[in-house]
């Protein structure tokens, strides 16, 4: 989503209200890839302080789709939050500035911007629902989806003591 700000810069105490929907397939996340299930959607307002740097207010909300982290079956999330982010011409920019994106000629993008802030705001904890039995830590089955073979209780004994120990912690 590229933004062309000429109707704002240089012009102290202008504004412009914002108001799309950014498509935006994967957000890239280390190794893994989280999928949008739907687009973008900002509502907002970026204005010019005093004529140099431009302030970005508003709401971003989508759906995200994360793997449960008990069974790790997808599991869709809605990603709501406010945004504040400023912005300066590229040539005023800091190496490894983070408080300020770039003004590259008079124009933004608000791509990495909106990413960098769902990667923020991304949940630790997701689950298929409240109840959901997890994977079998031995066989990886499914036990939402039907038992394995594995016995509890084959344990090698040199680890029976620590069973006995969670045991009596997590009661
Ligand atoms: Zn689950
Ligand atoms: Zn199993």
């Amino acid at each position: 989503m590229i933004l062309n700000v000429s109707k704002i810069i240089n012009n102290p105490g202008s504004s412009m209200e914002l108001s799309f929907d950014e498509k935006i397939d994967f957000i890239e996340c280390g190794k893994e890839k989280i999928k949008l299930i739907e687009p973008v959607r900002f509502v907002g307002e970026i204005s010019c302080g005093d004529g140099k740097e431009l302030y970005l207010t508003g709401k971003l909300n989508t759906r995200i789709e994360l793997p449960c982290s008990r069974c790790l079956q997808p599991v869709e999330v809605t990603i709501e939050l406010s945004l504040k982010e400023y912005f300066t011409k590229k040539g005023n920019l800091k190496a490894d500035d983070e408080e300020f994106h770039p003004i590259e000629g008079n124009e933004i993008d608000l791509g990495p911007v909106f990413i960098k802030d769902i990667l923020l705001n991304i949940p630790m904890k997701n689950l298929c629902n409240a109840h959901c039995k997890g994977l079998c830590p031995k066989c990886g089955q499914d036990l939402n989806k039907g038992t394995c073979n594995c016995k509890e209780d084959v344990i090698d004994e040199r680890f029976a003591v620590l069973k006995t120990l969670f045991n009596g912690s997590n009661s």
